[in-house]
Protein backbone atom coordinates (compact mmCIF):
# COMPACT_ATOMS: atom_id res chain seq x y z
CA UNK A 1 0.00 0.00 0.00
CA UNK A 2 1.53 3.27 -0.95
CA UNK A 3 2.07 5.73 1.98
CA UNK A 4 0.24 8.61 2.35
CA UNK A 5 1.66 11.97 2.91
CA UNK A 6 0.48 13.21 6.40
CA UNK A 7 0.53 16.83 5.65
CA UNK A 8 -2.10 16.96 3.17
CA UNK A 9 -4.71 15.49 5.61
CA UNK A 10 -7.10 17.22 7.60
CA UNK A 11 -7.87 16.12 11.04
CA UNK A 12 -11.47 14.76 9.73
CA UNK A 13 -9.36 12.59 6.99
CA UNK A 14 -6.57 11.40 9.48
CA UNK A 15 -9.97 10.24 11.65
CA UNK A 16 -10.88 8.43 9.11
CA UNK A 17 -7.98 6.64 8.36
CA UNK A 18 -7.59 5.95 12.03
CA UNK A 19 -10.98 4.29 12.42
CA UNK A 20 -10.36 2.46 9.36
CA UNK A 21 -6.95 0.81 11.17
CA UNK A 22 -9.59 0.16 13.81
CA UNK A 23 -8.41 2.55 16.18
CA UNK A 24 -10.14 5.30 18.56
CA UNK A 25 -10.21 8.48 16.88
CA UNK A 26 -8.55 10.97 19.36
CA UNK A 27 -5.70 9.26 18.11
CA UNK A 28 -5.94 12.05 15.24
CA UNK A 29 -5.37 14.93 17.62
CA UNK A 30 -3.10 13.05 19.21
CA UNK A 31 -0.73 12.90 15.81
CA UNK A 32 -1.80 16.25 15.09
CA UNK A 33 -0.49 17.65 18.36
CA UNK A 34 2.94 16.05 17.86
CA UNK A 35 3.47 17.14 14.63
CA UNK A 36 2.15 20.55 13.82
CA UNK A 37 2.42 21.40 17.42
CA UNK A 38 5.50 19.80 18.96
CA UNK A 39 6.93 19.35 15.52
CA UNK A 40 8.29 15.71 16.25
CA UNK A 41 7.53 13.14 13.87
CA UNK A 42 9.40 10.62 14.56
CA UNK A 43 6.93 7.90 15.42
CA UNK A 44 9.05 6.31 17.90
CA UNK A 45 9.25 9.56 20.17
CA UNK A 46 4.90 9.85 20.43
CA UNK A 47 5.10 7.79 23.78
CA UNK A 48 1.70 7.73 24.32
CA UNK A 49 0.86 5.84 21.42
CA UNK A 50 1.46 2.39 21.61
CA UNK A 51 4.37 0.36 19.98
CA UNK A 52 2.07 -1.76 18.08
CA UNK A 53 0.06 1.14 16.98
CA UNK A 54 3.25 2.90 16.02
CA UNK A 55 4.60 0.31 14.02
CA UNK A 56 1.36 0.41 11.73
CA UNK A 57 1.38 3.89 11.27
CA UNK A 58 4.89 4.06 10.08
CA UNK A 59 3.53 1.21 7.32
CA UNK A 60 1.03 4.25 6.51
CA UNK A 61 1.73 7.28 7.02
CA UNK A 62 4.53 9.80 4.97
CA UNK A 63 5.72 12.63 6.72
CA UNK A 64 8.35 13.99 3.32
CA UNK A 65 8.25 17.73 3.01
CA UNK A 66 9.10 19.24 -0.43
CA UNK A 67 12.43 20.30 -0.45
CA UNK A 68 14.11 23.56 0.09
CA UNK A 69 16.41 24.07 -2.96
CA UNK A 70 17.57 27.76 -2.55
CA UNK A 71 17.10 30.12 0.29
CA UNK A 72 18.06 33.41 -0.58
CA UNK A 73 18.07 36.92 1.78
CA UNK A 74 17.32 40.34 0.80
CA UNK A 75 19.11 43.46 2.02
CA UNK A 76 15.89 44.40 3.42
CA UNK A 77 15.10 41.01 5.43
CA UNK A 78 13.21 40.01 3.06
CA UNK A 79 13.61 35.98 2.20
CA UNK A 80 12.79 33.75 -0.87
CA UNK A 81 12.83 30.29 -0.89
CA UNK A 82 12.57 27.71 -4.06
CA UNK A 83 11.10 24.27 -3.47
CA UNK A 84 11.10 21.23 -5.59
CA UNK A 85 8.66 18.99 -5.70
CA UNK A 86 8.69 14.93 -6.18
CA UNK A 87 8.29 15.66 -9.78
CA UNK A 88 10.98 17.80 -10.51
CA UNK A 89 8.55 21.00 -10.80
CA UNK A 90 9.63 23.94 -8.28
CA UNK A 91 7.56 26.63 -6.34
CA UNK A 92 8.69 29.66 -4.88
CA UNK A 93 7.61 31.28 -1.27
CA UNK A 94 8.57 34.88 0.34
CA UNK A 95 8.96 35.71 3.67
CA UNK A 96 8.31 39.19 4.41
CA UNK A 97 9.15 40.97 7.97
CA UNK A 98 7.66 43.79 9.22
CA UNK A 99 7.54 46.18 12.56
CA UNK A 100 4.75 43.79 13.81
CA UNK A 101 4.46 40.74 11.72
CA UNK A 102 6.39 38.22 9.88
CA UNK A 103 4.25 37.31 6.63
CA UNK A 104 4.96 34.05 4.19
CA UNK A 105 3.65 34.43 0.85
CA UNK A 106 3.18 31.13 -0.41
CA UNK A 107 2.46 28.86 -4.16
CA UNK A 108 -0.75 27.47 -4.95
CA UNK A 109 -0.16 25.94 -8.37
CA UNK A 110 2.94 25.30 -10.13
CA UNK A 111 2.64 28.31 -12.97
CA UNK A 112 -1.02 30.10 -13.91
CA UNK A 113 -3.43 29.68 -16.82
CA UNK A 114 -4.78 33.28 -16.41
CA UNK A 115 -2.20 35.16 -18.26
CA UNK A 116 -2.25 38.29 -16.59
CA UNK A 117 -0.11 40.48 -19.16
CA UNK A 118 2.28 42.11 -16.44
CA UNK A 119 2.91 38.86 -14.67
CA UNK A 120 5.79 36.69 -14.58
CA UNK A 121 3.98 33.40 -13.42
CA UNK A 122 1.49 34.04 -15.79
CA UNK A 123 3.64 33.93 -18.35
CA UNK A 124 4.01 30.01 -17.37
CA UNK A 125 1.46 28.40 -18.22
CA UNK A 126 -0.25 26.19 -15.87
CA UNK A 127 2.03 22.80 -15.12
CA UNK A 128 -0.08 21.22 -12.26
CA UNK A 129 -2.03 22.41 -9.14
CA UNK A 130 -0.37 21.56 -5.69
CA UNK A 131 -0.97 19.47 -3.26
CA UNK A 132 -2.46 20.14 0.24
CA UNK A 133 0.96 18.34 1.57
CA UNK A 134 2.86 20.64 -0.77
CA UNK A 135 1.57 23.49 -0.20
CA UNK A 136 1.14 23.01 3.55
CA UNK A 137 4.95 21.94 3.07
CA UNK A 138 5.88 25.56 2.29
CA UNK A 139 5.03 26.55 5.49
CA UNK A 140 6.08 23.69 7.42
CA UNK A 141 9.49 24.34 5.99
CA UNK A 142 9.86 28.14 6.41
CA UNK A 143 8.77 27.51 10.16
CA UNK A 144 11.40 24.60 11.03
CA UNK A 145 13.94 27.11 9.24
CA UNK A 146 12.50 30.37 11.73
CA UNK A 147 13.12 28.02 14.19
CA UNK A 148 16.65 28.97 15.25
CA UNK A 149 15.59 31.81 15.45
CA UNK A 150 12.06 31.69 17.80
CA UNK A 151 10.27 33.68 15.11
CA UNK A 152 7.09 32.26 14.03
CA UNK A 153 5.18 33.14 11.02
CA UNK A 154 1.94 35.24 11.41
CA UNK A 155 0.15 35.90 8.46
CA UNK A 156 -0.54 33.81 5.35
CA UNK A 157 -0.54 35.27 1.90
CA UNK A 158 -1.84 33.34 -1.00
CA UNK A 159 -0.48 35.65 -3.35
CA UNK A 160 2.59 33.60 -4.62
CA UNK A 161 2.49 31.23 -7.83
CA UNK A 162 -0.87 30.48 -9.20
CA UNK A 163 -4.44 31.11 -8.83
CA UNK A 164 -5.59 30.06 -5.24
CA UNK A 165 -9.40 29.32 -6.57
CA UNK A 166 -8.54 27.28 -9.55
CA UNK A 167 -7.02 24.76 -6.50
CA UNK A 168 -9.74 25.85 -4.14
CA UNK A 169 -10.42 22.25 -2.72
CA UNK A 170 -6.22 22.40 -1.92
CA UNK A 171 -6.39 25.74 -0.57
CA UNK A 172 -9.20 25.38 1.93
CA UNK A 173 -7.91 22.11 2.97
CA UNK A 174 -4.12 23.97 3.61
CA UNK A 175 -6.54 26.45 5.87
CA UNK A 176 -8.15 23.46 7.73
CA UNK A 177 -5.34 21.78 8.64
CA UNK A 178 -3.41 24.96 9.83
CA UNK A 179 -6.12 26.38 11.53
CA UNK A 180 -6.22 22.50 13.77
CA UNK A 181 -6.78 23.72 17.05
CA UNK A 182 -4.76 20.59 18.75
CA UNK A 183 -1.83 21.37 15.62
CA UNK A 184 -0.67 24.41 14.45
CA UNK A 185 -3.54 26.76 15.73
CA UNK A 186 -3.16 29.13 12.72
CA UNK A 187 -5.87 32.27 12.99
CA UNK A 188 -8.06 31.95 10.24
CA UNK A 189 -8.13 35.75 10.44
CA UNK A 190 -4.50 36.01 9.53
CA UNK A 191 -4.79 34.11 5.87
CA UNK A 192 -5.28 36.12 3.11
CA UNK A 193 -6.99 35.16 -0.34
CA UNK A 194 -5.56 36.95 -3.71
CA UNK A 195 -7.70 36.28 -6.38
CA UNK A 196 -7.48 37.87 -9.87
CA UNK A 197 -11.33 37.25 -9.91
CA UNK A 198 -12.48 33.72 -10.10
CA UNK A 199 -15.93 35.08 -9.31
CA UNK A 200 -17.98 31.61 -9.33
CA UNK A 201 -15.75 30.58 -6.47
CA UNK A 202 -15.41 33.90 -4.23
CA UNK A 203 -17.84 32.79 -1.68
CA UNK A 204 -15.61 30.20 -0.22
CA UNK A 205 -13.60 32.88 0.85
CA UNK A 206 -16.19 34.26 3.06
CA UNK A 207 -17.12 31.01 4.18
CA UNK A 208 -13.58 29.69 5.04
CA UNK A 209 -13.21 33.08 7.72
CA UNK A 210 -9.84 34.02 5.79
CA UNK A 211 -9.69 37.17 4.68
CA UNK A 212 -10.41 38.19 0.67
CA UNK A 213 -8.01 40.25 -1.66
CA UNK A 214 -8.68 40.94 -5.01
CA UNK A 215 -6.59 42.22 -7.72
CA UNK A 216 -8.11 44.77 -9.65
CA UNK A 217 -5.11 46.92 -11.51
CA UNK A 218 -7.77 48.34 -13.89
CA UNK A 219 -9.99 51.38 -13.81
CA UNK A 220 -12.94 49.89 -16.13
CA UNK A 221 -13.96 46.76 -17.87
CA UNK A 222 -11.40 47.97 -21.03
CA UNK A 223 -8.44 48.59 -19.22
CA UNK A 224 -8.93 45.20 -17.24
CA UNK A 225 -9.65 43.43 -20.13
CA UNK A 226 -6.74 44.45 -21.75
CA UNK A 227 -4.46 43.44 -18.52
CA UNK A 228 -6.39 40.03 -17.74
CA UNK A 229 -8.20 38.18 -19.45
CA UNK A 230 -10.46 36.29 -16.90
CA UNK A 231 -12.23 39.97 -16.80
CA UNK A 232 -13.92 39.18 -19.84
CA UNK A 233 -15.45 36.29 -18.58
CA UNK A 234 -16.30 37.75 -14.84
CA UNK A 235 -16.57 41.49 -15.77
CA UNK A 236 -16.25 44.06 -13.27
CA UNK A 237 -19.99 44.40 -12.05
CA UNK A 238 -20.13 40.51 -11.17
CA UNK A 239 -16.77 41.09 -9.89
CA UNK A 240 -17.83 44.03 -7.59
CA UNK A 241 -21.17 42.12 -6.60
CA UNK A 242 -18.97 39.32 -5.31
CA UNK A 243 -17.07 41.85 -3.07
CA UNK A 244 -20.47 43.60 -1.73
CA UNK A 245 -21.16 40.17 -0.86
CA UNK A 246 -18.20 39.28 0.99
CA UNK A 247 -18.06 42.47 3.05
CA UNK A 248 -22.26 42.07 3.57
CA UNK A 249 -21.93 38.63 5.55
CA UNK A 250 -17.95 38.77 6.79
CA UNK A 251 -18.57 42.61 7.71
CA UNK A 252 -15.11 42.54 6.43
CA UNK A 253 -12.94 45.00 4.54
CA UNK A 254 -11.69 43.57 0.87
CA UNK A 255 -8.42 44.20 -0.56
CA UNK A 256 -8.18 45.77 -3.76
CA UNK A 257 -4.72 45.57 -5.36
CA UNK A 258 -3.51 47.75 -7.81
CA UNK A 259 -1.06 47.68 -10.06
CA UNK A 260 0.71 50.72 -11.19
CA UNK A 261 1.88 50.22 -14.74
CA UNK A 262 3.86 53.38 -16.55
CA UNK A 263 1.24 54.70 -18.71
CA UNK A 264 -1.25 52.55 -18.46
CA UNK A 265 -2.67 52.52 -15.32
CA UNK A 266 -0.61 55.45 -13.33
CA UNK A 267 -2.32 58.50 -14.48
CA UNK A 268 -4.49 61.13 -11.87
CA UNK A 269 -7.65 60.53 -13.94
CA UNK A 270 -7.34 56.33 -13.71
CA UNK A 271 -6.86 57.12 -9.40
CA UNK A 272 -10.60 58.54 -9.95
CA UNK A 273 -12.04 56.23 -11.60
CA UNK A 274 -10.61 53.97 -9.56
CA UNK A 275 -11.98 55.79 -6.17
CA UNK A 276 -15.58 56.45 -8.09
CA UNK A 277 -15.93 52.29 -8.92
CA UNK A 278 -15.04 51.07 -5.33
CA UNK A 279 -16.56 53.65 -3.07
CA UNK A 280 -19.25 52.04 -2.30
CA UNK A 281 -17.55 49.02 -1.00
CA UNK A 282 -15.78 48.64 2.11
CA UNK A 283 -12.41 48.46 1.36
CA UNK A 284 -8.85 48.87 1.05
CA UNK A 285 -6.50 49.33 -1.86
CA UNK A 286 -2.65 48.67 -1.53
CA UNK A 287 -0.59 50.65 -5.36
CA UNK A 288 1.88 48.29 -6.21
CA UNK A 289 4.51 49.81 -8.33
CA UNK A 290 5.42 47.32 -11.28
CA UNK A 291 7.83 44.92 -10.86
CA UNK A 292 9.69 44.36 -13.86
CA UNK A 293 11.01 41.02 -14.94
CA UNK A 294 12.54 39.67 -18.22
CA UNK A 295 10.81 40.15 -21.82
CA UNK A 296 8.21 42.74 -19.85
CA UNK A 297 6.84 45.36 -21.95
CA UNK A 298 5.68 47.60 -19.47
CA UNK A 299 7.68 50.08 -16.83
CA UNK A 300 7.56 50.89 -13.64
CA UNK A 301 6.14 54.83 -13.19
CA UNK A 302 8.14 57.46 -11.51
CA UNK A 303 8.42 58.09 -8.20
CA UNK A 304 7.01 61.18 -8.42
CA UNK A 305 3.94 59.78 -10.71
CA UNK A 306 3.59 56.73 -7.69
CA UNK A 307 2.94 59.33 -5.27
CA UNK A 308 0.61 61.70 -7.13
CA UNK A 309 -1.71 58.80 -7.87
CA UNK A 310 -0.79 58.13 -4.25
CA UNK A 311 -1.99 61.31 -3.19
CA UNK A 312 -5.18 61.75 -5.46
CA UNK A 313 -6.60 58.18 -3.52
CA UNK A 314 -5.91 59.97 -0.04
CA UNK A 315 -7.54 63.26 -1.33
CA UNK A 316 -10.62 61.55 -2.10
CA UNK A 317 -10.11 59.81 1.03
CA UNK A 318 -10.11 56.42 0.08
CA UNK A 319 -8.22 54.16 2.21
CA UNK A 320 -5.19 53.68 0.62
CA UNK A 321 -1.76 51.61 1.23
CA UNK A 322 1.16 52.12 -1.20
CA UNK A 323 2.88 48.86 -1.05
CA UNK A 324 6.51 49.03 -0.52
CA UNK A 325 8.50 46.88 -2.70
CA UNK A 326 10.33 44.21 -0.67
CA UNK A 327 12.76 41.44 -2.18
CA UNK A 328 13.55 42.76 -5.24
CA UNK A 329 17.15 42.39 -4.94
CA UNK A 330 16.49 38.97 -5.39
CA UNK A 331 13.88 38.73 -7.37
CA UNK A 332 10.98 37.83 -5.14
CA UNK A 333 8.92 41.19 -5.19
CA UNK A 334 4.97 40.85 -6.20
CA UNK A 335 4.43 39.27 -9.83
CA UNK A 336 8.39 38.08 -10.11
CA UNK A 337 7.69 34.51 -9.00
CA UNK A 338 8.57 31.52 -11.61
CA UNK A 339 10.15 28.26 -11.60
CA UNK A 340 10.81 27.42 -15.36
CA UNK A 341 12.02 30.13 -17.12
CA UNK A 342 15.48 29.72 -18.93
CA UNK A 343 16.40 33.41 -18.83
CA UNK A 344 15.17 33.83 -14.98
CA UNK A 345 17.42 35.92 -12.72
CA UNK A 346 18.19 34.22 -9.48
CA UNK A 347 19.15 37.74 -7.89
CA UNK A 348 18.52 41.50 -9.81
CA UNK A 349 21.24 44.44 -10.41
CA UNK A 350 19.32 46.64 -8.44
CA UNK A 351 22.34 49.53 -8.03
CA UNK A 352 20.79 51.73 -10.18
CA UNK A 353 17.54 51.43 -9.14
CA UNK A 354 14.72 53.57 -7.51
CA UNK A 355 15.44 51.62 -4.16
CA UNK A 356 19.50 51.66 -4.74
CA UNK A 357 21.69 49.92 -2.89
CA UNK A 358 23.89 47.19 -3.65
CA UNK A 359 22.45 43.70 -3.45
CA UNK A 360 23.96 40.99 -0.92
CA UNK A 361 22.53 38.02 -1.42
CA UNK A 362 23.45 34.86 0.25
CA UNK A 363 22.69 31.31 -1.78
CA UNK A 364 22.16 28.63 0.67
CA UNK A 365 21.11 26.25 -2.06
CA UNK A 366 23.81 23.93 -1.56
CA UNK A 367 22.56 23.91 2.48
CA UNK A 368 19.60 20.43 3.21
CA UNK A 369 17.09 20.99 5.27
CA UNK A 370 16.46 17.62 6.74
CA UNK A 371 14.32 16.58 9.33
N1 LIG B 1 -3.15 34.90 -8.59
C1 LIG B 1 -3.48 35.70 -7.50
C2 LIG B 1 -2.40 35.79 -6.46
C3 LIG B 1 -0.98 35.92 -6.95
S1 LIG B 1 -0.49 37.38 -7.76
C4 LIG B 1 -3.88 37.09 -7.96
O1 LIG B 1 -3.67 37.41 -9.10
O2 LIG B 1 -4.44 37.82 -7.14
C5 LIG B 1 -0.20 38.52 -6.41
C6 LIG B 1 -0.30 39.98 -6.78
O3 LIG B 1 0.83 40.41 -7.56
C7 LIG B 1 -1.52 40.34 -7.62
O4 LIG B 1 -2.21 41.40 -7.03
C8 LIG B 1 -0.94 40.80 -8.96
O5 LIG B 1 -1.76 41.78 -9.54
C9 LIG B 1 0.41 41.31 -8.54
N2 LIG B 1 1.41 41.31 -9.61
C10 LIG B 1 1.56 40.41 -10.59
N3 LIG B 1 2.61 40.74 -11.37
C11 LIG B 1 3.13 41.88 -10.87
C12 LIG B 1 4.26 42.70 -11.21
N4 LIG B 1 5.04 42.38 -12.23
N5 LIG B 1 4.50 43.78 -10.47
C13 LIG B 1 3.72 44.09 -9.40
N6 LIG B 1 2.68 43.34 -9.01
C14 LIG B 1 2.37 42.25 -9.74
FE1 LIG C 1 -1.96 34.26 -12.22
FE2 LIG C 1 -2.21 36.14 -10.31
FE3 LIG C 1 -0.18 36.22 -12.07
FE4 LIG C 1 -2.66 36.74 -12.90
S1 LIG C 1 -1.48 37.94 -11.42
S2 LIG C 1 -1.17 35.42 -13.96
S3 LIG C 1 -3.83 35.31 -11.65
S4 LIG C 1 -0.53 34.64 -10.54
Amino acid sequence: MEKVNFYGLALSDLKSLIKNLGKEQFRAQQLFKWVYDRRIIDLEQMTNLSKDFRQELNGVLDFSLPRISSHLISVDGTQKFLFDMKDGLSVEAVLIPSDDRLTLCISSEVGCNMACKFCFTGKQKLKRRLTTAEIVGQFIQVEDVLKATEKKVSNIVFMGMGEPLDNSDEVFRVVDVLHEPFGRNFSRRKVTISTSGLVPEMWKIGASRTRLAVSLNGYDDESRSALMPINKKYPLKDLLQACREYTRTTKDRVTFEYVLLKGITDQVEHARMLHQMTKSIPCKINIIPFNEHPGSDFERPSDDQIAKFHAELMRLGTHVLLRRTMGRDIFAACGQLTSEFANKPKTMDISNSQIGGVSRVRDFSSRQFSL
